[in-house]
């Protein structure tokens, strides 16, 4: 099936109780192994790209490969822009097609922050999705790790959300980007973000958060998870284990259709400890 707007993944999965992971990709092997695996459980899902991350291939390589991958699936999945954090980054997914939108100028002042993801909303068409983000999550985003984090204040969530009239809210509420041994979600306080929040929730920093806590998540308005680290790093381990086992390997389809193995194991695994009701 064509790729669906994001605003359609967040309703079927606020509508049947499911969390949608939400995977980053660069590059084909990953986009094969996530999608394998959401054709397996069949939740509907993000795919998703960081400007930081299309320097390899473009944004709209990036919308071939996946489209061209979801002529034979039947799972909804929205192709995502994660943490534009520029207009033009905006601009550029969606002139190729990004069927989803993050504007990220969380690092900003509230007023800044609202005044940017405003312009966001107003270039995104209706019929697409927004995340904003209020609060700042701390942890390496790609390669750049932001100066502060700031967990988001339940008394700014409603304004925020109704002023900028985003779609789904990314969160700071103990969740760290990457690998942050301490990371941990404060459940109290994401409790009173989503009782203030009038739209679901986005957590990011998946890879890095303890499967019980990722498997509560549902109870909290969360609709959408990120997880990018899991995934490079099963691409990375599995090219590393094939060399380090036979350095004169000649078959690179057969290491790489290990690698496309090796992701779509990780993310089928995610999207079941998201999806507890899942069998
Ligand atoms: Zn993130």
């Amino acid at each position: 099936m064509p790729l669906v707007s994001g605003l359609e993944v967040i309703n079927e999965c606020v509508s049947r109780g499911f969390v949608a992971g939400a995977f980053n990709t660069t590059d084909l092997e990953t986009t094969l192994g996530i999608l394998d695996a959401v054709d397996k459980v069949g939740v509907p899902t993000f795919i998703q790209v960081a400007p930081t991350n299309v320097a390899l291939s473009g944004y709209e390589y990036i919308y071939d490969m996946v489209a061209r991958r979801l002529e034979k699936s039947s799972v909804p999945v929205a192709l995502h822009l994660d943490h534009g954090k520029s207009l033009d980054a905006v601009e550029a997914a969606l002139a190729a097609r990004f069927t989803s939108i993050m504007i990220d100028d969380s690092e900003a002042s509230y007023e800044d922050n609202i005044a940017t993801s405003s312009t966001a909303r107003q270039m995104t068409p209706a019929h697409l999705a927004l995340e904003a983000e209020l609060g700042s999550i701390g942890g390496k985003e790609d390669d750049v790790a932001p100066e502060y984090a700031a967990h988001t204040d339940p008394a700014q969530a409603k304004d925020f959300v109704e002023k900028v009239r985003c779609d789904m809210l990314a969160v700071s509420v103990g969740n760290q980007h990457g690998y942050v041994p301490n990371a941990t979600i404060d459940f109290d306080l994401l409790a009173q973000v989503w009782d203030a929040s009038p739209v679901p929730l986005v957590i990011h920093g998946g890879s890095g958060l303890p499967s019980e806590q990722l498997s509560r998540l549902h109870e909290f308005g969360v609709v959408k998870v990120n997880v990018a680290s899991d995934l490079r790093n099963a691409m990375i381990r599995s090219f590393g284990e094939a060399y380090a086992a036979n350095p004169n390997e000649a078959s690179l389809i057969r290491v790489a259709k290990d690698a496309v193995a090796a992701i779509s194991d990780v993310v089928e695994r995610r999207i079941r400890t998201f999806n507890p009701s899942v069998n």
